[in-house]
């Protein structure tokens, strides 16, 4: 039975299982490797996913929701209809599909999978990572970081000697640096840098921002739907920049159709700041990594937003080089979690390679310390594991009791990069009693061990009596415990899942939902009377008939969109 890897995109998420010709993208029930990670829910209550899902968002804004991945590790609750859903529980009806669709193409049950993240996720976002492959029925013993996996896709690991590689993942709506180091068959994570609010998404609100004031439209009239009508008008322009200078973007909103010609440079040139943006990671990760331009033997494109050309001139020009080619950096990621799954099940065509990682940012305790007056002023951060220390890390830091018969000291876990204790992320408190003494006579150890998984755990001894007190941060937002899991699990499964066979038909007819929308009068009523025979094919009940009849309906389909352009 595979262990199989799946890349959990912000955007799209993919499958990938190893086989003895290295590893295959699984592909999903329309024969796609990209499953869109956009999830609808239907007036009867049933859960669509992937591109039925992506049609939905144009159709039924207000029952569909995308990007949830910016939000992993927190409470927020997206309301579709009378149901409410958490970031991972809708991540979950994605791994879900994953997982049938693995199944189908394999012809076996799937148990077990390793989930890939961003490198820049904090431990909170980890954990609803696994959380959501728990949710979906899945064991999920390894969560990797996005860029590791991509850069064993592309065998950089298979190359001699030392070397160094920066990955440059630009996702739908998260960007991540990472450094590299390879040697001795050990690939370690030197530094990781990013950005979890930059992605290709950035560059259709660049194209949004030009139309509306090209067209003169204050974006604050827009209904949900005619704003998804743009953003859709938006990625499609953008998507052409890969095969042309010159480009139109078309949008119909409220029965008039806008156009926009945009030429490559200009659009380049409206960039300027997002393209900017790019650079502040790139810079720290090799700054923490103290890695210098000259010393960086690859770079590697790994996310779709990389395929725009303006992106690859970035990157040539910042690195003087140019990048690695090779693997569809939609893919990379799930090819190497996929690697990383067979490396777990010490797959027998597989070299056993050893992995780094580092802890992506600091963790440490509020402490006082003393003044230049005498006197002692509490809240200062103390950082125990410093970012982009290489993980498995295990850490100790002795702290001295302040005041006279003081018996209990409580420490504060604390996440962050800010100088004072309160300006960084509160993760958990441990409190631990000691017999009283003289100041500075008693002292506690605290331990922070951070895991391969970036799983936190905390140790708190009293010195002298040996009482120890542990937690494995439990009080994040968004971390749930295993009883509150196999409870939600069981609510979700009684929800109704479109039944995988039918997605087919349920595509048709929710594209033709849309098409029927956007257009008006006489193309509108044709629009209608296909759907219309589509429908009574379907209540026929005959298959063959409804396949003939979804076969005139694609065609149907091609010349409306033709049309279009
Ligand atoms: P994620 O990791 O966030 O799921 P992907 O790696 O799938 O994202 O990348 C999705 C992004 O890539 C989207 O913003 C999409 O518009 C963009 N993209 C995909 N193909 C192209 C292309 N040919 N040109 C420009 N952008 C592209
Ligand atoms: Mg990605």
């Amino acid at each position: 039975m595979p262990i199989i890897g799946i890349d959990l995109g912000t955007t799209n998420s993919l499958a990938a299982y190893f086989t003895e010709d290295g590893p295959v993208i699984i592909p999903n029930s329309f024969g796609e490797h990209l499953t869109p990670s956009i999830v609808s829910v239907g007036e009867d209550g049933e859960i669509y996913t992937g591109k039925i899902a992506a049609e939905r968002r144009l159709t039924c804004p207000e029952m569909t929701a995308s990007v949830f991945k910016r939000s992993m590790g927190t409470k927020k609750e997206y309301k579709l209809g009378d149901k409410s859903f958490l970031p991972e529980e809708l991540s979950s009806f994605i791994i879900k599909k994953l997982k049938e669709d693995a199944e189908i193409f394999l012809g076996e049950p799937i148990e077990e999978a390793v989930i890939s993240c961003p490198a820049y996720f904090s431990d909170a976002q980890r954990r609803a990572t696994k959380t959501a492959g728990e949710l979906a029925g899945l064991r999920v013993e390894r969560i990797v970081s996005e860029p590791t996996a991509a850069a064993i896709a592309y065998g950089l690991h298979e190359s001699d000697g030392n070397s160094k590689y920066l990955i440059f993942d630009l996702g739908g709506g998260t960007f991540d640096v990472s450094i590299l180091d390879y040697a001795d068959n050990i690939m370690e994570v030197r530094a990781v840098a990013g950005d979890n609010y930059l992605g290709g998404e950035d560059f259709n609100e660049v194209l949004i921002g030009m139309f509306l004031r090209t067209h003169d439209i204050s974006p604050e009239g827009l209904t949900l739907r005619q704003a998804a009508a743009l953003y859709k008008a938006a990625e499609t322009a953008k998507l052409e920049f890969s095969k042309s200078k010159e480009v139109v973007m078309q949008c119909t909103l409220e029965d008039e159709t806008y156009a926009m010609p945009v030429s490559l440079s200009e659009y380049e040139k409206n960039c300027e700041l997002v393209l900017a943006r790019l650079k502040v990671p790139v810079v720290r990760a090799m700054s923490d990594a103290s890695v210098r331009l000259a010393d960086v033997n690859a770079v590697v494109l790994v996310g779709g937003a990389t395929k725009l050309p303006l992106v690859r001139n970035f990157v040539g020009k910042l690195f003087g080089m140019l990048p690695a080619q090779g693997i569809n950096p939609d893919e990379a990621v799930a090819l190497g979690a996929a690697i990383q799954a067979a490396m777990k099940e010490r797959n027998a065509y597989i070299k056993e390679l050893l992995l780094t990682d580092v802890c992506p940012y600091t963790l440490g305790t509020s402490v006082s310390v003393l003044r230049s007056n005498g006197l002692y002023q509490s809240g200062s951060f103390l950082p125990i594991i410093e970012r982009n220390t290489v993980i498995p890390a295990s850490k100790v830091e002795r702290l001295y009791t302040l005041r006279d018969n003081q018996t209990v000291v409580d420490v504060e876990i604390l996440q962050g990069e800010n100088r004072k204790a309160r300006d960084n992320i509160f993760l958990g408190q441990i409190s631990i009693s000691m017999p009283p003494a003289p100041a500075g006579n008693e002292a506690v150890d605290v331990r922070y061990t951070y895991d391969i998984n970036g799983i936190l755990e905390v140790e708190v001894t009293t010195v002298s009596t040996g009482l120890m007190k542990k937690i494995i941060i439990e009080k994040n937002p968004g971390v749930v415990s295993e009883d509150e899991i196999k409870k939600r699990f069981e609510d979700l499964s009684s929800l109704k899942i479109h039944p995988r066979d039918r997605d087919e038909y349920r595509y048709l007819l929710e594209k033709g939902e849309r098409l029927y929308q956007e257009h008006t009068g006489a193309l509108r009523q044709r629009i209608a009377e296909a759907l219309a025979d589509f429908d009574a094919a379907l209540d026929g009940q005959d298959r063959g008939a409804i396949d003939e009849a979804a076969l005139v309906l694609r065609e149907f389909y091609e010349v409306v969109e033709a049309y279009n352009e």
